[in-house]
């Protein structure tokens, strides 16, 4: 399918330089009043109409007089995703959302609905871009394959949560969970993830808890360290190979950051207790999915407390590899178990609509 290029090109406008609102913290917004000779409570009613009532423009925040609501426009930007359109599949269960930013980037976000079942209440997991594109360039990924375009703000990567909290709250639902597992590397974006990681779990921003919160990373190693040691989030880490030499192939990132050093990394990684890694494992037919893969991994991810995330792959168009069958998937799964590691099969979610693992490509049917 013919698709609009990511990067901006020639003819595409160039980014706004208005800082968005909701990458802000309380004090930045507060110091940008006080500077005018505001009040600081007026920060306080900008910060309620952005987290709390979720607003789509300053004009709906009426306790501020106009000519403060024009200068607010002229200063930042209130939305910075705000060209959105939805796609949905799963029955409505999973929502597809392709933004374009101010400087014609095209970035996803997938909003999927799990309902309760049993003991288990429903779920509203959003998974978030934090860059567009990617520059790690594995090739079973659709994001990798289309380059890099640039890293995201601070408040386009909140501004997906802000989108999809905003249409959960108009249904009576609430976010439950967020995950980092869009397009980007969110590691090689630190200093805006880490950012947007604040504001999202602040109680006076999204007041999501880090438990509910997923980062996952192709594995570079001494940001990992750093992020574990800074945020109470989770940690995800695609390996997908159980040699050097399929990692060197399947992930480029193998060269720079080796499985021994990546694994070593992890090892002194100082988790509290309780707390498991997660590691992704993305099964291609005769690529990593032999039984012979399933023993090495046992061996590899020896003393570590993980959880594996077995993920089928999710085909898109010239890929070059295909999905390993359910059968050797099981199989995979069935030997991994029987050496006590803990692992689940992901469920696919909207690969009809390319909103699935590794299938995010910001593509739109050309016009
Ligand atoms: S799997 Fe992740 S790191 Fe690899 S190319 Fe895709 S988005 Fe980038």
């Amino acid at each position: 399918m013919p698709t609009l290029p990511l990067a901006p090109d020639p003819s595409a406008p160039a980014l706004d330089p208005r800082p968005g609102l909701s990458g802000l913290a309380p004090d930045e917004l507060a110091g940008w009043f006080t500077e005018r000779g505001e009040p600081a409570y007026r920060a306080r009613q900008v910060g309620d109409a952005v987290w709390g009532r979720s607003a789509t423009s300053v004009d709906e925040i009426r306790t501020l007089p106009a000519p403060l609501r024009e200068a607010i426009d002229g200063a930042f930007r209130f939305d910075t995703v705000g060209d959105t359109e939805l796609r949905l599949s799963d029955g409505g269960l999973t929502e597809k959302g392709l933004h374009r930013l101010s400087d014609g980037t095209l970035i996803e976000s997938v909003l999927m609905h799990y309902p309760a079942r049993g003991a288990m209440r429903e779920r509203h997991t959003l998974c978030i871009s934090s860059q567009g594109g990617c520059a790690v360039g594995c090739p079973f990924c659709a994001t990798g394959e289309l380059g890099f375009g640039r890293d995201l703000e601070t408040a386009e990567i909140v501004d997906q949560v802000r989108h999809a909290a905003r249409r959960l709250n108009a249904a009576g639902q609430r976010l439950t969970n967020v995950v980092f597992m869009g397009m980007g590397e969110p590691l090689a974006n630190y200093g805006p993830v880490k950012t947007a990681l604040e504001i999202l779990t602040a109680e006076w921003g999204y007041a999501i808890s880090p438990r509910r919160i997923t980062v996952s990373t192709v594995g570079l190693a001494p940001a990992v360290a750093r992020l574990i040691a800074e945020t109470g989030v989770n940690l995800a880490v695609s390996l997908s190979a159980s040699t050097d030499v399929q990692r060197d192939r399947l992930m480029p990132v193998n060269r720079r950051y080796p499985l021994a050093v990546l694994l070593n990394a992890c090892r002194e990684l100082p988790l509290p207790r309780r707390k498991r890694i997660t590691f992704e494992y993305v099964l291609l037919a005769g690529e990593n999915d032999a039984d012979a893969d399933a023993h090495r991994l046992v061996r590899l991810l020896h003393g570590l407390r993980v959880k594996l995330n077995l993920i089928p792959f999710n085909p898109f168009p010239d890929a070059g590899f295909a999905p390993s069958p359910r059968a050797r998937i099981l199989r995979f799964q069935a030997i991994l178990r029987a050496q006590g590691i803990g692992a689940t099969i992901r469920e696919s979610r909207g690969q009809d609509i390319q909103a699935a693992c590794g299938q995010l490509a910001a593509a739109r049917p050309a016009a």
